[in-house]
């Protein structure tokens, strides 16, 4: 680990040819690392992912694009739906309600962590750790189905290619029995809004849609822009909704490594174990693909590359 410091005056070259050299930087750093993780098997479909794979597409709002490596592959979005999600729970039920079910607080512990829940409070610790996640797809799964929900995702990430990837399903569904002992330890302490077999079954599509990490970028760009989509100008987030998904996103959105990202490369950032990562910049979405992850479940690649991208670009959010 290297700590990164500027000379004095140092004033970044934002012009699109030097974005586009940076990122080329950013992706060779990360296929250097991609021998340092591995792809997840807690469900075994997702072992089968090419750990050498990786990937960047970063987006602006002027809806110029920079590509390199395996920007076209699909792979399941896992937790970066636990993103969407809120932001569906925000837009359909509000802020308050949504507020009134989950908590808005990191926990340091694994994403799939029961400990908190059941020893320091109901309501789950935030949206983007599992338990949070199910108990706010519990707020959707009365409203809507999941051909609905699906329509919701292809429009946040200006993707209508994006749809279930059968196998993981099957096998997340399979080896999922964490997720529904959450689901039922929710029912139990009588915080949760539907059904929990019907909330977990959702959960699990969701988490099983196939994404690229050209979609992502599409994601980011739409939050970066405070949930306008940058192509025709339709918002169908509120900026507010996007602040708060985007303060989450800084807070918790890379597991137990959020306070560590925080530091090392201050962009909102959300990850999934199928090795997706997306990027809310200034202006810039930037979406990722790295399979191989480390310890907490995050892409090592994926890690390596932004480092050095917000670095470069000054992108950290408390750069002064
Ligand atoms: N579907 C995965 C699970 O519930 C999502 C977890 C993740 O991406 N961290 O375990």
């Amino acid at each position: 680990m290297k700590y990164q410091t500027y000379e004095r005056g140092y004033t970044p070259d934002k012009s699109f040819e030097s974005i586009k050299e940076i990122i080329s930087e950013a992706y060779h750093n990360g296929c250097e690392e991609t021998s340092k993780g591995k792809p997840a098997d807690y469900i075994p479909e997702l072992a089968k992912a090419d750990g050498n794979a990786f990937g960047i597409s970063f987006l602006n709002n002027a809806g110029e694009r920079i590509e390199l490596g395996d920007v076209e592959t699909r792979f399941t979005i896992q937790s970066i739906s636990k993103v969407i999600n809120l932001a569906a729970s925000l837009k359909f039920r509000g802020y308050m309600d949504t507020f009134s079910h989950v908590l808005m607080e990191p926990t340091g512990d694994e994403f799939n962590s029961i400990l908190k829940l059941d020893t320091r409070s109901d309501l789950p610790f935030n949206p983007f750790i599992n338990a949070g996640a199910i108990q706010v797809v519990s707020l959707l799964a009365d409203m809507f189905d999941f051909e609905e929900m699906l329509g919701f995702v292809r429009q946040m990430c200006m993707d209508n290619d994006i749809a279930l990837n059968e196998d993981v399903y099957r096998s997340e569904s399979e080896t999922g029995d964490r997720n529904r002992a959450i689901a039922f330890l929710l029912k139990s302490k009588g915080v949760l809004m539907a059904d929990p077999m019907k909330t977990v079954d959702l959960y699990f599509r969701l988490c099983s849609l196939n994404v690229t990490a050209r979609s992502l970028a599409g994601l980011g760009i739409v939050l970066a822009n405070g949930g306008m989509n940058p192509f025709t100008g339709k918002h169908f987030i509120a900026p507010n909704y996007v602040r708060t998904i985007k303060a989450l996103m800084f807070t918790c959105g890379m597991y137990d490594f959020s306070g560590e990202w925080g530091v090392r490369v201050g962009i909102p950032a959300k990850s999934g174990v199928g090795g997706g990562v997306v990027c809310a910049g200034n202006g810039m979405g930037f979406g990722l693909y790295g399979p191989a992850l480390d310890q907490a479940g995050n892409s090592v690649a994926a890690i390596a590359a932004m480092e050095h991208i917000s670095h470069l670009l000054r992108l950290h959010a408390f750069e002064s």
